[in-house]
């Protein structure tokens, strides 16, 4: 090695500290030049802003059931709710909201903390939207309810042509079966008060 020599009179090493002081120093500035340039050509991470979920968040898959797990079992199947992005485990559902959450998931996911900032536009469209919902799920309420009543109205009227047959009185609108769908259906919708008595 150049960097050190051997007197004859003691076998240490000397190290040459003028030639170690120029390897350092050439290795800083390398170091130094190295770290100019990076800054030069990536400018401070950008993150993505904030996005709204878009799936559902399974908790309850894995209630309730009971697991084997060994020294050997992957974080991923030890129980608790496992985060494929972080690969972490967190024990509990809370926790685990906590966690996909959080900053450091949101950053495995590219995402700073940042929330866009909406516009008027946007705030009233959302008013607009949650509105027309509303009216839809209570048109959709109004179509079960009637459904609903409407399968009574049937059943009803099964109970008492079965109820009839029993009893073996015979008569002339009894010609249909109870369970021909055409005639159901005409018996449904067009005609509850023959069944009635
Ligand atoms: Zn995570």
């Amino acid at each position: 090695m150049a960097s050190y020599e051997k007197s004859a009179a003691d076998h240490r090493r000397k190290w040459d500290r003028e030639e170690y002081e120029r390897l350092a120093s050439e290795r800083l500035k390398a170091e130094q030049l190295c770290q100019l340039d990076k800054n030069l050509k990536e400018p401070p991470v950008k993150r993505a802003l904030l996005q709204p979920r878009d799936y559902r968040v399974d908790l309850e898959s894995k209630l309730g059931k009971s697991m084997v797990i060994t020294k050997t079992t992957p974080a991923s199947q030890q129980g608790g709710y496992y985060c494929n992005v972080c690969d972490c485990v967190v024990k509990d559902s809370i926790n685990f909201l906590d966690h996909i959450n959080g900053k450091k998931h949101q950053r495995n996911l590219g995402m700073s903390m940042r929330v866009e900032r909406s516009s008027l536009d946007q705030v009233k469209k959302r008013f607009e939207m949650n509105k027309r919902k509303q009216e839809d799920k209570k048109k959709e309420y109004d179509f079960e309810e009637r459904m609903k009543e409407l399968r009574e109205e049937e059943e009803k009227q099964k109970a008492y042509r079965r109820e009839r047959k029993r009893a073996g009185k015979k008569r002339a609108d009894e010609d249909y079966e109870p369970g021909d769908p055409d005639m159901a259906a005409v018996m449904g919708f067009s005609g509850f008060g023959t069944g009635k008595k």
